[in-house]
């Protein structure tokens, strides 16, 4: 009688143990996914001239100008053009004057398009040899 209710009491600890290390490895799990997603923001490489680069962290909010192969302070819309907007872990080719401007209508590079984009991670000038590469947060 004795022996019945003490297995009977232990059953739903255990139980209830097993819950909560299930209820805690969940949380971890939960806390490291919401880490890796808030790090990985990721950044950008931006190809240029005579291979020069820059790299830009995808949660900062900056217009590079690339003119005739090399970085521009204002657009003026002349020469071998291109105008790289990066904001909200977005990079784009906001403007560019080749003459189809394919780089243009490649669209938004992100995180989230780098999958399903048809030149994966890269926004590509040809004609100026101009490119968007996201690098994630590796090299
Ligand atoms: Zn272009």
């Amino acid at each position: 009688m004795e022996c019945e209710t003490t297995e009977n009491r232990r059953k739903p600890n255990l139980l209830l143990m097993g819950a909560a290390v299930l209820f805690v490895a969940l949380a971890v799990v939960f806390c490291l996914l919401l880490q890796s997603r808030a790090s990985g923001a990721g950044a950008f490489r931006i190809r240029f001239g005579d291979g020069q680069t820059i790299t830009v962290r995808a949660d900062e909010t900056r217009v590079i100008v690339i003119r005739d192969g090399k970085p521009a302070e204002e657009p003026t819309g002349e020469g071998e053009e291109n105008v790289i907007r990066i904001e909200n872990g977005t990079a784009w080719m906001e403007h560019a004057t080749c003459k189809n401007r394919e780089c243009v209508k490649q669209g938004r590079l992100n995180a989230d398009t780098v999958g399903t984009r048809p030149l994966g991670p890269w926004i590509i000038c040809a004609p100026h040899g101009v490119s968007i590469e996201y690098i994630g947060d590796g090299s």
